[in-house]
């Protein structure tokens, strides 16, 4: 514990922290990314619970997003810049949670809640400068994580928002799976396999990628494993790509290709694409959201796509934002501590030591020590 510690302020005492020294802080990206096996025994699902009833509707809400979530702003020097360099897609693989300010879970009311009492982990950049980041269970069918809104859902979307801002036309599929051949895919490797068919592919397995083979250059994905009504195992590929109105038959090509991948004689394929910002964001959020509300509604797969990564991306992604985000404030520096990069200097963060009870950030924060920086992530004193 020595080493670790807020200068001059309150510290907890070593016996007070009850999870493990070997705690990671950051887990491989997953739906259900546990911070570690040694949070479950705390876990307990309870029937009913908060978030049992999926949201409805919620889509339609793309009809009639206000402007007050995103707004339009269409730079021509995002286009102007080329790749200019070989990075790869960069994946975030970091702990899914956590609030924004004033929304911590768990601490409205004192109720008792899977994520609760609630731990923190310090890191520290290159340079100093320090951060906390609360650490969350990530699970979807936790009442906490796996609410629209909740923090593990903001870290979701601050992932994905640097790429997103990069498109000035989303494209939005849906790809869905005939209810017939659905038992085929319930293990990370069947569902991992399929993503690349349908994605980019694999290089090493010299497998090409339907999507990318057919000119979709960048892209993200993510499933959602549960309708909207539902409570059957209905597994559907969201995938975002940059493009806007397709051709009918270039649309027909797609379904019969994914029919072939399927190798089943139909699957429906739904597109549908957006240049408002606003509509982009809601997009964003819509495909980040969690699905699998209960537990109890499909043990087996829970089991067997554990720290399955879900949220994958293909293609460069180096070019400049053409839009903004309103809710960008919420989110400022969000996308870099979510890549593990500190947001005012770049360098990358190394967050090290034990879980401490939130209970010490929050006095810190009382202190002015701790500045909340949204979705679980606070700036604390420099090293
Ligand atoms: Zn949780
Ligand atoms: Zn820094």
């Amino acid at each position: 514990m020595s080493g670790n510690q807020m200068p001059g302020e309150v510290m907890p005492s070593p016996g007070e922290v009850v999870l493990n020294s070997d705690f990671p802080g950051q887990t491989p990206e997953g739906v259900w990314g546990t911070e570690s096996p040694r949070f479950v025994p705390s876990f307990v699902v309870s029937p009913g619970g908060q978030g049992a009833k999926p949201p409805q509707g919620y889509l339609e809400h793309l009809a009639n997003v206000s402007k007050s979530e995103a707004t339009l702003k269409l730079e021509k020097k995002g286009k102007e810049g080329e790749e200019n360099s070989e990075q790869s897609e960069r994946h975030g693989f970091s702990s899914q949670s956590l609030g924004s300010p004033g929304e911590m879970p768990g601490e409205q009311s004192g109720e008792q809640q899977y994520c609760s009492p609630g731990y923190f982990i310090r890191g520290v950049c290159e340079n100093g400068h320090s951060f906390a980041k609360e650490l969350l269970c990530g699970r979807e069918w936790c009442p906490v994580c796996g609410q629209d809104d909740s923090t593990a859902h903001m870290r979701r979307v601050a992932r994905w928002l640097p790429k997103a801002q990069q498109m000035a036309t989303m494209g939005y599929f849906v790809f869905t799976i005939p209810e017939h051949t659905r038992y085929l895919y319930r293990t990370k490797k069947k569902l991992s396999l399929l993503t690349k068919k349908l994605i980019a592919g694999d290089t090493k397995l010299h497998m090409p990628g339907l999507l990318k083979s057919m000119g979709f250059e960048r892209g993200l994905c993510r499933w959602h494993w549960f309708g909207d009504e539902s409570e059957t195992f209905n597994p559907h590929l969201n995938v975002i790509v940059e493009a806007g109105h397709l051709p009918k038959s270039k649309l027909a090509e797609i379904k019969r290709a994914w029919a072939g991948i399927l190798g089943v004689d139909m699957a429906d394929v739904h597109y549908s694409y957006t240049r408002q910002p606003g509509k982009m964001f809601h997009i964003l959020k819509y495909v980040t959201r969690a699905t699998f509300h209960v537990l109890q509604w499909d043990e087996y797969l829970a089991a067997h796509i554990y720290n399955f990564r879900n949220m994958r991306a293909w293609g460069k992604w180096d070019d400049l934002p053409v839009w903004e985000c309103t809710e960008k404030e919420k989110l400022a520096g969000v996308s870099e501590l979510e890549s593990g990069v500190c947001p005012e200097c770049g360098t990358p963060i190394s967050w090290a030591g034990k879980p401490l009870l939130m209970a010490f950030l929050k006095v810190w924060a009382g202190a002015g020590m701790a500045k909340p920086l949204g979705a679980g992530y606070w700036r604390l004193p420099d090293d």
